[in-house]
């Protein structure tokens, strides 16, 4: 295969060196103590607490056992109306779902791909009882706009903040702002613990419980309040994180270059659009979303993604198509009241984008999406 066709896939998880997660594993082998928040876990929990500025943290198997857990542990009154946003991984509707709570979609932003406050606010009835926004490629909702709907209707906010690790807004920690944030840290995320997940709360009290519904409801050695499930970190997992974590600001600003790279090379193509945060907020470069306007452009989001699949590179129709289209929810929840997150799921591509993706293979990847150009 000639070179200029070697396969670009669109992401690539971060390792730390070998030696150095052996080195952190090795411990294990004395005290035999694998899971059930033992001394990697421990450790993980307090150096994110400082990493992302919050008070409470909770670790879990994986994001979404996460978010169903604090969506359980938050005593939402079963059948209450969620707003949440269509333009997501299928985990945020399918928690929503699967804890009783009904899921009504609201429209996005076209300028961040994030939950709209005014959409948001049309939406709300007497049966209403929280918002689950998603900061969508790790670019922040609005806030403050959503905490302000929120607290005029006495609403929860729980923020799928999958992609949005290490991003702060006004100089604040992400996992700050709404009742609870939920982090997922698997294989493919800026950040991982190769399976993995935590969520971060306001309430402190919160903690115990989520230790419990983690732990099958156990709250004692003779004792068992609630129906939990099994969704504890082990310490394999928390020690990949501990080493991951410790090399974190270099891959993040690595994948800085990599973004700037993606934007000059992309800039003033007519009909393409990319997405840099806004001025208050330190990003993360996640992903890299970019948007095709067939008329402009002379080709659409589908021609861009064949033509890249041609010569081996890996870009996705992240997210497409809407979560309330798929074949669980598209006749049971009503959607037509978001065609922005429609426009958006029709036309967007994630480009290839990881902290080692060399600056000559993104040149080579936006040299293949101009040439689309008619
Ligand atoms: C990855 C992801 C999740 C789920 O996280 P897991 O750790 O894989 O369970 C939830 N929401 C969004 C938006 C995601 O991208």
């Amino acid at each position: 295969m000639p070179s200029d066709n070697k396969q670009i896939l669109v992401t690539r998880s971060s390792m730390p060196p070998l030696e150095e997660y052996v080195e952190e594993i090795a411990p294990l082998w004395e005290s035999h103590w694998l899971t059930n928040m033992g001394v990697e876990h421990k450790k993980l929990e307090a150096q994110l607490k400082e990493r992302l500025g919050v008070e409470n943290i909770a670790l879990f198997t994986n994001g979404h056992n996460a978010l169903e857990c604090i969506l359980e542990a938050l005593e939402l009154p079963k059948g209450g109306e969620v707003i949440t946003t269509p333009f997501t991984f299928a985990s945020t509707t399918h928690a929503i779902v699967r804890k009783g709570l009904t899921p009504v979609f609201a429209d996005i932003s076209a300028n961040d791909f994030t939950l709209g406050p005014e959409s948001v606010e049309e939406l709300i009835t007497p049966r209403t009882v929280a918002i689950v926004p998603v900061h969508v490629y790790g670019l922040p909702c609005d806030v403050k706009a959503i905490q302000k709907i929120a607290n005029a209707h006495g609403l929860k906010v729980v923020y799928d903040a999958a992609h949005a690790f290490n991003v702060k807004v006004g100089g604040r920690g992400i996992a700050t702002y709404g009742d609870a944030a939920m982090f997922s840290f698997h294989a493919t995320k800026v950040f991982n613990t190769i399976e993995g997940g935590a969520v971060c709360f306001r309430d402190p009290v919160l903690y115990d419980v989520l230790n419990q519904w983690k732990n099958f409801g156990i709250t004692g050695p003779e004792s068992v309040v609630y129906v939990g499930g099994n969704a504890k970190m082990n310490e394999f997992c928390a020690a990949m994180g501990i080493c991951n974590l410790r090399h974190l600001d270099d891959e993040i600003a690595k994948r800085h270059t990599v973004a700037e790279r993606y934007w000059k090379d992309l800039d003033g193509v007519s009909g393409v659009r990319v997405f840099p945060p806004r001025g208050d907020v330190e990003y993360n470069y996640a992903y890299m979303p970019v948007t095709f306007d067939p008329k402009v452009f002379g080709a659409t989001r589908d021609d861009v993604a064949d033509a890249l699949a041609k010569v081996n590179v890996g870009a996705r129709k992240y997210f497409y198509p809407l979560v309330s289209d798929y074949d669980c929810y598209r006749s049971v929840y009503a959607s037509e009241r978001t065609p922005v997150a429609r426009h958006a799921a029709a036309t967007v591509l994630t480009l290839p984008m990881f902290a080692d993706l060399a600056l000559e293979d993104v040149d080579r990847i936006c040299g293949v999406v101009r040439g689309c150009a008619r």
